[in-house]
This record gives C-alpha cells, sequence and structure tokens, in this order.
C-alpha cells in the first residue's frame, strides 16, 4: 500500500515548549500530545512516538493495541527512572498499515485522549474518533448537549492518557483502505482554533498533503489564536482498495472501545 502524506508542527503563540510530537514514516502515523509540567510532557510524548518507531510487523489491529501497550510501559518506566517526570502522560492518535498478503489494503487506528483522526472520503468529513475527556462523557451519556460540551471548562480534562497508569484502554478500528481517501490525524490545537469548515475546506483545495499540513498549522497560529502547540498530519491513500464505498462511515469495518494494552 502507498501513502502520499506530509506532517506540520508549531509551538504555538503562547507556549514555551512544544510538547506535541508526531511520527509520518510512510507506514504508520501518530500524533502525541504531552501533558505534564517541567518537561514532563514533551518527554512521555517523545517516549510514546520512539516506541512506535520501535515496532515489529504490525498485521492486525491487536498488533497495534499491543504497541500502544508498549508506549504507556515506556514512559512508565521513564519517570521511574526520573522523579521530575512522575504524572507525565500524552494523547495518541496512530493511523497505521497492517496490509498483509491475504489483506493487503487494511488499515488500523487507536486512539487515547483528545487528539483526533478524521476521514474526508467521497466529499464527506468525519470524525472517526472519539475524545476521552469529561466533557464528552457526558455528552455521551445525555447528560449535557453537544453545545454545552463545547463551551464547558472540563472539556479539556482527559479521562483517559497513555503513561498514566499501568493499564491503558485502547479504542480500535479497523479501516478500509480506500484509495482517495485523505485522513487527518491532528492534536486539540488544530480544533480549538480552527472551525471545522475551514478545516474541511484547506483538505478538499489543497491537493498536497505537506502543504495541507502546513496551512492548517497557518490557521491555527494567526494572530489572536495559537494558544496551545498545534499539531497536523495529511495521509492521502495513493494506492489501496478501489473504488471505495465513497463514505467515511463506511471506512470502518470494525470498531472496538476500550481494548486494555
Ligand atoms: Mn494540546
Amino acid at each position: 500500500m502507498r501513502f502520499d502524506f506530509g506532517a506540520a508542527s508549531d509551538i504555538g503563540l503562547h507556549r514555551h515548549e512544544n510538547q506535541d510530537r508526531y511520527l509520518a514514516d510512510g507506514a504508520l502515523f501518530a500524533v502525541a500530545d504531552g501533558l505534564g509540567g517541567h518537561s514532563g510532557g514533551g518527554t512521555a510524548a517523545a517516549t510514546a512516538i520512539d516506541a512506535l518507531g520501535r515496532r515489529g510487523r504490525l498485521e492486525s489491529l491487536a498488533h497495534l493495541v499491543a504497541l500502544v501497550g508498549s508506549a504507556n510501559a515506556a514512559i512508565l518506566e521513564a519517570a521511574r527512572d526520573d522523579p521530575s517526570l512522575t504524572g507525565m502522560s500524552t494523547t495518541l492518535c496512530v493511523l497505521a498499515d497492517i496490509g498483509h498478503p491475504a489483506d493487503p489494503a487494511r488499515l488500523a487506528a487507536c486512539n487515547v485522549g483528545d487528539s483526533r483522526l478524521y476521514a474526508l472520503a467521497g466529499g464527506r468529513f468525519s470524525q472517526l474518533t472519539v475524545d476521552h475527556t469529561v466533557a464528552e462523557n457526558l455528552a455521551r451519556d445525555g447528560v449535557i448537549t453537544a453545545v454545552e460540551a463545547a463551551s464547558r471548562a472540563d472539556r479539556h480534562t482527559l479521562t483517559r492518557a497513555v503513561g498514566y497508569e499501568r493499564q491503558v484502554h485502547v479504542d480500535g478500528w479497523e479501516l478500509a483502505a480506500v484509495e482517495g481517501t485523505r485522513f487527518l490525524l491532528c492534536s486539540d490545537g488544530l480544533t480549538n482554533e480552527v472551525p471545522d469548515p475551514d478545516i474541511v475546506e484547506t483538505l478538499r483545495s489543497v491537493t498536497a498533503p505537506a502543504a495541507a499540513a502546513r496551512s492548517l498549522v497557518e490557521q491555527a497560529v494567526r494572530p489572536g489564536h495559537g494558544r496551545d502547540n498545534v499539531t497536523v498530519v495529511v495521509v492521502d491513500v495513493a494506492d489501496g482498495a478501489g473504488p471505495g464505498p465513497g463514505d467515511p462511515d463506511r471506512l470502518v469495518l470494525a470498531a472496538t472501545p476500550a481494548v486494555a494494552a
């Protein structure tokens, strides 16, 4: 399977350090948004990304979930070695090629936290991941509306993070790699600063993935915005299965919420 892809990241206008990290190596794409004081957040995110880079062959969603588990363990171990890093953790949103000879056009995705994976397919744009925040949980349970959730103080309070506890619960998806699909992975520094219609318009109008990623980051850090670090990875399925279903929701072959890793 072949992907065209590009990525961009920026510290933003108000932070002293960029604690976002990403990976885009042609077969695995990830965004990690670190949490924790001192240099903990950046260390947690970097440790998770390093663990993803040291992977073996991925041929199933279970393999990817196990890889997120190894990232979780690596962060806990690093924190044990340096008490100033205690409590550091990270979001992690991953899209990976799990194609193999029997099933070549197959992808897996995993998510923990409030970084996001979107798909643009057949002209439709859809968020595949669900944020693991207090406000989102309340909205999903019907306690509050989505509009209320968007303005609550606890909309940034995570209910899950990688490296926080010995076990992490991972949402997982198996996806069809349909040619022409464009995936977006991003940290909340994009989605808190750029309205959805502007994100979609950019993804539709800017053909080259690297240029689209750069444009989205520039919009997030324009004057009056840029309150957080921002990271964007754009991935086009250049050579997969096709012609496809043309609908982002139909890319999802299986969804498994909260698998323990
Ligand atoms: Mn962030």
